[in-house]
């Protein structure tokens, strides 16, 4: 079969997987959640002018003389309504946030001021007309769109949703995910060491990149290289939204997962994406009942968001990952392919991780034809980042990828690389992005 390029296998991917429905959650519970509607402000913000600086209010026609001296004809805390007009040759003491009296058109802070005794101030330097004023409404106006769907609810997002008092968020679904290792030469975590086996890493670190994306994974444990056992184990797996098998991918005559999880019914999409690590990476869906996605990808249209009541019609398709044993392939497909479709899921509009250029250090050798995935150690410099491989680069090697910052990009066409030429890597932490990689494909 073809092999797809890394593009085309991620477009294949996203084209397939639909968000979930929707739930409301508690703005308390809603960090990493996904909004699923535009939220508006429901007032100006600030709600009138306010004071920047702990200082007075007064009119700047007043300076046009300096010193000047001005009388005190209030005191306005934050949270205090002003009574008093202030009139020529009078200003009024406030605090920060505190709303800007009728008259005042300025605010002078407090330390380019002098006390004087009988209730006055003496203003030392001149300020314009507007100085250390919030204007109302500067930061967020009333009825606008302040935050769009498809946002990642990060701390900053918690802050303007409590601004405009939403307490309770409506969010997308997060996809149940279920991982599966598959191998006779498998030793789980808590079986005695036995020398002629291989300990499971896989089911670990995959648990641990779907966690990274706020979503609690089912582990299913491991399943033997026998067709009878892999129905059983891959039968469970189905029920969930996401099912990520790792191993028992590539053409091995013991690699049964691809004929046993077709006779479950399950479309297979693609086998073999042109990347190194990843090379037997494959995708396909389990339709359980294209009538009811219809209705639900219908009512999806007509109201911008999906109900509740539509959510388990949403539900009905199930997406397998078949990842590669190898672990570090394994983690790099995951981050490639289904990270972004999880993210898809959850209704992101930010699917990637967030690109960089930076200066390679080394040549690196590179026969054209697959995209490569070097893992890269990250340091600052005059102007950018140095970036250098973490060393040996071998598919089970995983120290590579617990001390990687980021993934190098290597183009599927490159003849090599140079010490001292751009190149782009991608970030192994961090907030998701927009944009993609060039794969050079
Ligand atoms: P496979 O893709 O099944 O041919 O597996 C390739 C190699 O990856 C195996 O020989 C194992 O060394 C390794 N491997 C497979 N599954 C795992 C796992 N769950 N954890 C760690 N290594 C694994
Ligand atoms: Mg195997």
């Amino acid at each position: 079969m073809e092999q797809l390029s890394v593009t085309n296998a991620q477009r294949c991917i996203l084209q397939s997987v639909n968000k979930l429905g929707v739930e409301t959650v508690s703005l308390e519970r809603s960090l990493g959640r996904v909004l699923a509607t535009d939220v508006r402000s429901n007032r100006d913000i600030p709600p009138y002018d306010v004071s920047a600086m702990d200082g007075y209010a007064l009119r700047n026609a007043d300076l046009a003389k300096i010193p000047a001296m001005l009388e005190i004809i209030e005191d306005i805390k934050a949270g205090d309504r002003p009574v008093k007009t202030v009139h020529a040759g009078q200003c009024a003491r406030i605090m920060t946030g505190a709303p800007v009296p009728q008259g005042a058109d300025a605010v002078i802070r407090v330390e380019d001021t002098q006390a004087l005794p009988n209730g006055k101030v003496q203003i030392d330097v001149a300020v314009k007309r507007g100085n250390d004023i919030r204007v109302r409404g500067e930061s967020m106006r009333n009825r606008d769109v302040v935050l769009a769907a498809g946002t990642e609810i990060t701390p900053g997002v918690v802050g303007v949703l409590a601004t405009v008092k939403s307490a309770q968020v409506l969010v997308y679904r997060r996809p149940r995910v279920a991982i599966l290792s598959t191998g006779n030469e498998l030793e789980d975590i808590d079986d005695p060491v036995d020398p002629s086996k291989i300990p499971n890493s896989n089911s670990y670190a995959l648990m641990a990149q779907v966690q990274a994306l706020g979503i609690e994974p089912d582990l299913l444990g491991i399943a033997r290289d026998d067709p009878a056992e892999l129905e059983e184990y891959l039968q469970r797996g189905l029920r969930f939204d996401v099912l990520l098998v790792s191993g028992g991918t590539s053409v091995g005559v013991h690699d049964y997962v691809r004929p046993v999880i077709e006779s479950l019914g399950v479309e297979m999409k693609f086998w073999r994406v042109a990347m190194k690590p990843g090379h037997p990476f494959a995708f396909g869906i389990l339709q359980r009942n294209k009538e009811n996605i219809a209705k639900a990808n219908e009512a999806d249209e007509v109201q911008g968001a999906r109900t509740t009541a539509t959510q388990q019609f949403a539900a009905a398709d199930a997406f397998v990952f078949g990842l590669p044993g190898n672990p570090v392939s394994s983690m790099v497909c995951f981050e490639e392919f289904v990270a972004p479709a999880l993210r898809s899921m959850t209704g992101h509009a930010r699917l990637h991780r967030r690109i960089i250029s930076a200066r390679l250090t080394h040549d690196l050798k590179h026969q054209p034809g697959r995209t490569e995935f070097i893992r890269v150690i990250l340091a600052k410099e005059q102007g950018g980042y140095a970036v250098t491989s973490t060393g040996a680069q071998g598919s089970g090697m995983l120290l590579s990828m617990a001390r990687a910052d980021g993934l190098m990009v290597v183009p599927a066409g490159s003849n090599g690389l140079t010490a001292g030429e751009q190149v782009t890597v991608q970030l192994l932490d961090g907030t998701a992005h927009q944009d993609q990689a060039d794969f050079g494909e």
